[in-house]
């Protein structure tokens, strides 16, 4: 946290994996001023597939989604983003929703549900895709995959995204930002906002904390 603050970071969103961590994600977000989302991951499917009730304090639901490598059928994954959706909807929260390996059944789940509010994290699809997810309503995410030498695909949608659609991520402790490796952590945020400036060629901070406090996140 000292190491966030030092950087610039001023918010942290910290989301839900899977139920038996809600109540510590709720202390240590209270301990240390974060704002959390609650919700089952996609990974956890395979041990539980529990769609909150309380949601005192959340900014959020989420993380939900659907992910093509979890060996869970994917007309189950769908059934349980739903319900994470309807809940999302019912409570007029955003959700924060991951999609890998999946976006023809994501695109076409979500479909149902637009206009939908919330962002679709550390964006992996193709560049074609960016215009349906923001017809849908959705704000894309961005972490250090970008940043990475081999990085084309993730460049090219990150272009397309209108500026008032783009938000900054590191998913810690994943997707860990050139010139580091091993885990992220949020102090090394500015790496993939400057990555995301370079791509884009333009000045971005403002407008990514503008965008995640309009969502509720900042
Ligand atoms: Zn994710």
């Amino acid at each position: 946290m000292a190491r966030a603050r030092a950087a610039g970071v001023l918010g942290i969103v910290v989301p839900a994996v899977e139920e038996s961590g809600w109540a510590r994600l709720r202390a240590l977000s209270a301990a240390y001023g974060w704002r959390f989302a609650l919700g089952t991951h996609p990974h956890a499917l395979p041990r539980s597939r529990v769609v909150p009730t309380d949601l005192a304090g959340a900014c959020a639901i989420g993380e939900c989604g659907l992910d093509g490598g979890v060996p869970v059928p994917m007309d189950e994954q769908v059934r349980v983003l739903d319900a994470h959706l309807a809940l999302a909807r019912e409570a007029g929260l955003p959700v924060l929703l991951h999609g890998y390996r999946a976006h023809g059944a994501l695109v076409a789940a979500l479909r149902r549900w637009a206009p939908l509010r919330g962002v679709l994290h550390s964006y992996s699809g193709g560049p074609e895709l960016v215009s349906t997810y923001v017809s849908f309503g959705l704000h894309l995410s961005f972490a250090g995959p970008i940043t990475w030498a081999n990085a084309r695909k993730p460049l090219e949608a990150l272009r397309r995204v209108p500026r008032e659609r783009l938000l900054v991520e590191t998913d810690a402790p994943d997707q860990c930002p050139a010139p580091h490796r091993g885990r992220s952590e949020p102090a090394m945020l500015p790496l993939v906002v400057a990555a995301m400036e370079r791509v884009r060629g333009e000045p971005l901070a403002e407008a990514l904390t503008a965008n995640a406090r309009a969502l509720g996140f900042g």
